[in-house]
């Protein structure tokens, strides 16, 4: 009889997964759970606030991405039972010999927009409404730009995305950041770099800012800080999915506290989590390319114990973040091994500024559909 392993979640890291679980063959029987029919590139948003894309150009029917062999069920998760290894939801039970959870993170805010709105390009509502609200900023306007936390998805990209809104509008831009210094968490060069490039663009910036209040017209920090906007794309607020937040897996915060190298759970036989839900626990960034190799290295461990060849003993824990001012790129590399192993920090690259990555960002969202989330990545 085949192994059967449910992936919770059709995002990077659980697309990424599933098919490569499907490519050992037949030994295991795979099954993708989503609540929604369709993949969603989530960078994708920032080139349609820039009105440079249409979101259809960003998602894809989940069906079209998975190998043929693995069955796809569409319906909410509402229930883990880690003890009876079996997940509840829309669809009825789901008995798992393993489990991959792939649920990413929540992304919105828990008691409605703010009421400047939800401009920033971390959700699609919030990329529409911050396109709309490009049009009718000046230079006589006030932008601030900021998270609302550290833990957010691609950290870099508050900063191009800051620049960028400054080149379009011509409007006075700051950011507001918790860390001391741009990219301050991901060492020396890559801060004196992103210190460079806020400069450069007249843009301000506010370290050490926590936003404890979004009002209207005002930001707020923890330490009672104020900041006057016209405008404020605020990322919202990342928190663990409820379902995770409300089983036996939650730990601090709600997040899972996960296991290196082996992605586990004490106490959860069978369970793996992978992508931004781990994030948190492993303390390296949420992003997509980081969540695919993940889910390599999770899937051949499972396929080994069906009979598969050895899985390798670590993982590779490289992201890359891009970032597009519109009229030159870069793209932020990090090796996470030194934080997840407890070991050190991030060893981080970011490249040079050069209007051709531009052009491999663009490639990265067609390769994404192509290569990306179909289980080749190591
Ligand atoms: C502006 C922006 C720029 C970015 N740039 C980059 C970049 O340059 N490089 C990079 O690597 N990453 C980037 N990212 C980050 C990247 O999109 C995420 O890190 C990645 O999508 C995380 O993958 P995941 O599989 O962990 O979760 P997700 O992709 O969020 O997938 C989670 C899935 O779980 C499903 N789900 C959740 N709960 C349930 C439930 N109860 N029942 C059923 N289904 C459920 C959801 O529908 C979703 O499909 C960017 C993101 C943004 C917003």
């Amino acid at each position: 009889m085949s192994r059967r392993v449910v992936v919770l979640g059709g995002g990077a890291g659980g697309l990424a997964a599933a098919n490569r679980l499907a490519q050992h063959g037949a030994a295991l029987e795979v099954v993708l759970v989503d609540r929604s029919a369709d993949h969603v590139f989530a960078p994708g948003f920032v080139a349609v606030m820039f009105g440079e894309a249409e979101p259809e150009a960003f998602r894809r029917p989940l069906r079209d991405l998975l190998d043929p062999a693995v069955r796809l069920v569409t319906g909410e998760a509402t229930q883990l039972d880690v003890a009876g290894r079996r997940v509840r939801g829309s669809f009825g039970d789901l008995e798992y010999d393993d489990l991959v959870l792939a649920l990413g993170a929540e992304v919105g805010w828990p008691l409605g927009p703010p009421p400047s709105g939800d401009l920033a390009p971390w959700t699609l509502d919030g990329a529409l409404a911050g396109a709309s609200a490009l049009t009718r900023l000046g230079p006589r306007d006030r932008v601030v730009v900021g998270p609302t936390g550290v833990g957010y998805r691609c950290p870099p990209a508050v900063f191009d995305l800051a620049v960028r809104i400054r080149r379009v509008t011509g409007a006075r831009v700051d950011v507001v950041h918790p860390w001391p210094a741009p990219l301050a968490p991901f060492g020396p060069g890559p801060s004196a770099a992103a210190t460079r490039l806020l400069a450069d663009a007249g843009v301000g910036f506010h370290g050490g800012f926590e936003v404890s209040e979004v009002d209207a017209g005002v930001l707020v920090s923890a330490s009672g800080d104020e900041l006057p906007y016209d405008a404020a794309f605020v990322v919202p607020p990342h928190r663990p999915p409820s379902l995770v937040a409300d089983s036996p897996l939650a730990g601090p915060g709600g997040w899972p506290v996960v296991r290196f190298p082996s992605f586990g759970v004490d106490g959860a036989e069978g369970v793996s989590v992978i992508g931004d839900l781990a994030s948190a626990s492993l303390k390296v960034g949420m992003a997509g390319t980081l969540a695919v190799h993940e889910a390599a290295f999770v899937a051949d461990r499972i396929a080994a114990v069906a009979g598969g060849p050895p899985a390798r003993e670590h993982p590779v824990m490289s992201a890359i973040c891009f970032l597009d001012t519109g009229e030159t790129a870069s793209f932020l590399q990090c090796d996470f091994t030194g934080p997840a192993s407890g070991a050190g920090p991030a060893a981080c690259t970011l490249m040079p500024w050069l209007p051709y990555f531009r052009a491999a960002k663009r490639l990265f969202a067609e390769e994404w559909f192509a290569t990306t989330v179909r289980g080749g990545v190591d």
